[in-house]
C-alpha cells in the first residue's frame, strides 16, 4: 500500500511539502533520465557556414561527437544559431553525408569514385597547366608575372590561416590577381 501511495503524485507532495512542480511530480522513468551531455567534453568553434561566423559549442565523448549548440559567450551571436548553424552535427553525423571523391569526365553523364590522392594530382595538374599556358611575364616593356586567366573563389569556411595560405599561394606563388572570398557577402 505504501508503495502504490508513493507513486501517487499528491501523496509525494504531501510529504515532500512542494509545490508539486519538482521532484515530488517525478515518475520512476523521470527520475532515470540523465542530461544529454552529461560526462561530454565540450570544445569552443565557430560555425563554418557563412561569414556571420556565429559562436559554437562542440560537445564530444570518447572521441565522437556528441552534440554542437550556440555559444552564449560569443559577443557575435550570444548563444543563438541560424536552422543551418543548429543543423551542422549532420555535417559529420548525416547518413547521406559524401565522403568519397566524385569525378564527372567532360560530356559524361556519370559520376564516378576516384581516390583522394588522384584527384588533387590532376587538380595540381590542370591548375599548372593553365598558369603555364596563360602567365603573363612582362606587359610593355615593364614585368607583370600574372596569370589573368585563373581565378580562386574561397568559402566561409576556410578560417584566417587558410586564407593566408591562400593568398600566398596562389598570388605570389601562382601570379592569380583574381583572389576573392565568399565571407565577404
Ligand atoms: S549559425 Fe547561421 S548565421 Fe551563424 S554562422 Fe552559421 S550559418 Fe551563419
Amino acid at each position: 500500500m505504501g508503495s502504490v501511495l508513493s507513486r501517487w503524485p499528491f501523496f509525494r507532495q504531501l510529504i515532500a511539502g512542494g509545490d508539486g512542480t519538482g521532484a515530488e511530480a517525478m515518475s520512476k522513468e523521470t527520475r532515470a533520465l540523465r542530461p544529454r551531455l552529461e560526462g561530454a567534453q565540450v570544445a569552443r568553434s565557430v560555425c563554418p557556414y557563412c561569414a556571420v561566423g556565429c559562436g559554437q559549442l562542440v560537445y564530444h565523448s570518447e572521441g565522437k561527437l556528441v552534440a554542437i549548440e550556440g555559444d552564449p559567450e560569443s559577443p557575435i551571436s550570444r548563444g543563438r544559431l541560424c536552422p543551418k548553424g543548429a543543423d551542422s552535427y549532420e555535417l559529420l553525423t548525416h547518413a547521406g553525408r559524401e565522403t568519397r571523391v566524385k569525378y564527372r569526365r567532360p560530356f559524361s553523364t556519370q559520376w564516378e569514385e576516384i581516390d583522394l590522392e588522384r584527384a588533387m594530382d590532376m587538380v595540381a595538374e590542370r591548375v599548372w597547366e593553365t598558369r603555364e599556358r596563360s602567365f603573363v611575364e612582362e606587359r610593355d616593356g615593364l614585368p607583370l608575372m600574372q596569370a589573368p586567366t585563373m581565378a580562386h573563389l574561397g568559402g566561409a569556411t576556410l578560417d584566417n590561416e587558410e586564407n593566408y595560405l591562400i593568398k600566398k599561394l596562389f598570388t605570389a606563388g601562382l601570379g592569380m590577381v583574381a583572389v576573392s572570398n565568399q565571407a565577404r557577402i
